[in-house]
């Protein structure tokens, strides 16, 4: 079960003068070949979802499957949503799975950024979910050609850095020092003493986006800099599109490959190329023996009602009560069951799944809950026990 929290695997690579890559999964071929990767290298591995990818798959069908990898696997794992564009968009990433966010407000006025961000920590804290913000903007978009999105690249100030983290309670900073999101012609010129200067004003980790296309010395002096999340997806795209190309070529002279023929083994040799130039190889063992082990938690009611009531008047109570708890932040799943026989103590069930326990606090406190539990299903309640758990 090896899900950590995200915000404790970064501080460990930041302790440790390594990087740990953080790696767009955009399908099942690019999962299997970043997990085979990191299983090869026995390293840790954020998993990274990007709402702008969200077009091109159903996010929440694809991330049962990246949670069940994650829970496969022995090397750890984080899953981290990535430049999600609204806080409303960060609370579905948390009850879909995701144990990380960040929204990207980069764009934005320093203070709206500040305001933004701070919302996000708020909810996402409380749900025990780790947050990066962005200050400064890094143009472009993953998998794209960053001539087709110039943007204005806006250099992170070292001393607005210091009061947005403060004042955002972010777990990690991604800065803008010179490189952009996708391709790129030619090589970045990278601000290292700049990148120096907000390492030594903020006291969290730093997170760089746009790796694509940097050369190995780059990627080993940001690292010496301080940064210790790399997001990188671009060239993944690239190689396992040439693969798609070589497929295809093939094909057509009569071989019997499907284009997707050897994806995953494309993107696990490009993986495993940076898990081992950024200094993550073997580092899964002593992540696991220091990193907090990420827990769901779940609110279970075993309850009787009274006999007055009808079995559809229970149902109206019950779809509507669903209706209203998904909606709560850190809420994940909502199961009702009834018992099979009818000899047990208890006949019903009611079962809240959640992000974490903590976000059982959020559960109890939140208005909607204490509305539902008061009017609606207390009252048809004749006897229960309920039960806290947690995920072991
Ligand atoms: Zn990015």
């Amino acid at each position: 079960m090896p899900l950590v929290h995200l915000s404790d695997m970064i501080n460990h690579a930041s302790r440790h003068n390594y990087a740990v890559g953080a790696f767009g999964v955009n399908n099942l071929h690019f999962l299997k070949g970043i997990i085979q990767a990191a299983e090869e290298r026995r390293a840790p591995v954020v998993l990274n979802m990007i709402e702008s990818h969200f077009e091109n798959h159903d996010f929440e069908l694809l991330l049962p499957a990246v949670i069940a990898a994650a829970r496969r696997t022995e090397v750890p794992v984080a899953i981290n949503f990535d430049h999600g564009t609204s806080l409303a968009s960060a609370e579905r990433a948390i009850r879909a799975g995701c144990n990380g966010v960040m929204v990207d407000t980069s764009a934005l006025l320093f203070s709206d950024n500040l305001w933004q961000t701070r919302d996000v920590v708020t909810k996402a804290h409380a749900c025990g979910v780790t947050v990066e913000g962005e200050l400064g903007y890094v143009p472009g978009v993953e998998g794209e050609d960053a001539k087709h999105h110039p943007g204005e690249l806006t250099y992170t100030s070292a001393a607005e850095a210091a009061g947005f983290v403060e004042r955002t309670g972010v777990d990690c900073l991604a800065v803008s020092i010179g490189t952009v999101h996708g391709r790129m012609k030619g090589v970045p010129k990278l601000d290292y003493a700049r990148l120096a200067k907000i390492k030594e004003a903020v006291a969290v980790p730093l997170v760089i986006h746009g790796g694509t296309g940097l050369s190995d010395d780059q990627f080993r002096r940001l690292i010496a800099n301080g940064v210790a999340k790399i997001n990188y997806y671009t060239a993944l795209a690239d190689v396992a599109n040439r693969r798609i190309k070589a497929n295809i070529a093939g094909e057509r002279k009569g071989g019997q490959n499907s284009p997707l023929s050897g994806v995953s083994d494309a993107v696990r040799e490009e993986v495993e190329r940076c898990i081992h130039l950024w200094g993550c190889s073997g580092r899964a063992a002593e992540v696991l023996a220091q990193c907090r082990l990420w827990h769901d938690a779940e609110h279970i009611v075993f309850y009787n009602v009274s006999e007055t009531l009808s079995e559809s008047e229970i149902a109206t109570t019950l779809r509507e009560g669903k209706r209203s708890l998904e909606a709560i932040p850190g809420v994940r799943s909502i199961r009702t069951s009834r018992a099979s026989q009818h000899d047990g103590e208890y006949r019903y069930s009611l079962s809240i799944g959640l992000a974490s326990k903590t976000a059982l606090e959020i559960l109890r406190n939140h208005p909607t809950y204490q509305r539902f539990a008061n009017t609606n299903f207390w009252p048809m309640i004749t006897d229960h026990i309920a039960l806290d758990l947690e995920e072991s």
